[in-house]
């Protein structure tokens, strides 16, 4: 199975309703959960994708689905979202790839086991199975004996699903129940009635709505400004890779800031180079440098600044528009970034060393993703400040998949006013504005 891009069929397409309880604007992870619980309590929900179901991010990520080494207010959330991926591959009938396996960080150095101590007392007061492995037995875990990096932290009960198939089945899953989705379906700006949403309007006509949940990953900044809305986001493009199958050396994920390796379903590995990264330069990057000078000093070393391949028109994007004009969303169906040579280079350079098993595997895909960042590595799930039942879900900093489905339930409950287990103040959407100081917490 390939990237999704523009020329991939269109495959949901059902027909603009005059009118439904919620809109969901963007099919990644986050829209496709949220749709599969309100239409779980009885809620009409309407799916608008621009390009297609799980084209971007959410098909483009490693498949890791891990608690560890998140921050802190998110590991209820992820805890509880691994158990409804585990309800999710039941009730949907479909094959999302997902299994516990487990997940281990790689210490490359004496500091990385230092972090990892600190992290795994962390895990300890929220009952998790965390714990530290020394290089020898790292070394069996693997499956050999070099001992290549200084020791690690693993959690047994993290798990991995396959991004290439994992949305979609939920989406198709959805639709039988009920959902409606459309592909090739932007949504240009929300109309409001006395301060209240009441619908949006879409590139295929106009649909009334009682909530509407925002969660365009890379795109919401955009559609937020056009509004008057200032929502600090960078996007950072990741490169990954995956290899033939091979012989299994470990079944789960596991990483350092230098090297990635996740065990697929098909039999292969999918692997990254940790937390190299590119930005490109744009307006957004000079708009909200000061936010993200904190996250800036913990992540320099791993990015590369890029100036190149459009830096007029990112410098000088279209940020307003009204509701009978095309809009950006329209123009870029599916954010489908080429991958980096130089960190393909390194992967295969790098594959053998990191796992001997690779040693004789063959690349037979590249590709790349657009990570949406926030200023302090955490997303926003909150309501917006101006307009009421007008909902935002974005920014999940490069670790929204495994989230993506206790996201769409937080989402799914706060959008019919229910009361809600997990304390959400640390995903208000103030923060950036009221003064409070930003506290990144780890970062990608
Ligand atoms: C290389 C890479 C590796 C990653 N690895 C991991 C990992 O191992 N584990 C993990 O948990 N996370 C990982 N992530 C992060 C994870 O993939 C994202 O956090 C998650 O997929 C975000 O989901 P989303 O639904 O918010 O966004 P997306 O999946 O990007 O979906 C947003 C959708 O909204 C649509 N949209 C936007 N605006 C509009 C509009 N106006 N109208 C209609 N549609 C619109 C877009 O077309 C898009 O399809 C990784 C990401 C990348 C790129």
């Amino acid at each position: 199975m390939s990237m999704l891009s523009d020329s991939s069929d269109v495959t949901f397409r059902d027909k603009l309703p005059e009118a439904v309880d919620v809109v969901i604007i963007g099919a990644g992870v986050i829209g496709i959960s949220t749709a599969w619980f309100l239409m779980k309590a009885g809620v009409s929900v309407l799916v608008c994708e621009k390009g297609r179901v799980a084209g971007e991010q959410s098909s483009r990520n490693w498949g890791w689905v891990r608690q560890q080494g998140r921050d802190e207010a998110e590991l209820p959330i992820v805890t509880k979202s691994i158990n409804l991926w585990e309800g999710l591959a039941k009730e949907t009938g479909e094959d999302l790839g997902f299994t516990r396996q487990g997940l281990i960080f790689l210490a490359e150095d004496e500091k990385g086991l230092v972090d990892f101590e600190q992290w795994v007392e962390i895990a300890k007061q929220h009952q998790l199975d965390t714990r530290l492995l020394s290089a020898a037995a790292l070394g069996k875990e693997l499956g050999y004996a070099e001992h290549r990096w200084k020791g690690a932290m693993i959690t047994p009960s993290d798990g991995r699903a396959e991004p290439f198939i994992a949305v979609p089945a939920i989406a198709r899953a959805a639709q039988r129940e009920g959902v409606q989705i459309i592909e090739n379906c932007a949504v240009r700006t929300i109309d409001t009635r006395a301060g209240e949403v009441s619908g949006v309007v879409t590139e295929l006509g106009a649909v009334r709505a009682n909530a509407v949940v925002c969660a365009g990953g890379a795109w919401s900044s955009t559609f937020l400004a056009n509004l008057g809305l200032s929502f600090p986001q960078l996007l950072v493009k990741g490169t990954v890779a995956r290899t033939t199958p091979t012989p299994e050396a470990y079944s789960g994920g596991a990483g350092s800031h230098k090297f990635s390796f996740r065990r697929r379903q098909d039999g292969g590995y999918t692997l990254s180079l940790g937390n190299y990264m590119d930005h490109y330069v744009s307006a957004d990057s000079v708009r909200y440098f000061s936010d993200f000078l904190p996250a800036l000093k913990m992540t320099w070393s791993g990015m590369r600044l890029r100036f190149n391949d459009g830096l007029i028109d990112r410098l000088f994007p279209k940020r307003f528009w009204q509701a009978d004009e095309s809009t950006p969303f329209e123009k870029t169906r599916v954010l489908n970034p080429s991958p980096n040579p130089y960190a393909v280079k390194k992967i295969q350079e790098k594959m053998g060393r990191n796992l001997p098993v690779l040693k004789n595997a063959e690349i037979v895909e590249v590709w790349a993703g657009m990570i949406d960042a926030s200023p302090d590595f955490v997303p926003v799930m909150d309501e917006l400040p101006t307009v009421k039942n007008f909902y935002l879900a974005s920014g999940f900093s490069g670790h929204g998949f495994g989230i993506g489905p206790g996201a769409g339930y937080v989402m799914a409950a706060l959008v019919q006013g229910n009361e809600i287990e997990f304390d959400l103040n640390r995903f208000r959407f103030s923060r950036f504005s009221d003064g409070s100081p930003i506290v990144p917490g780890p970062a990608l």
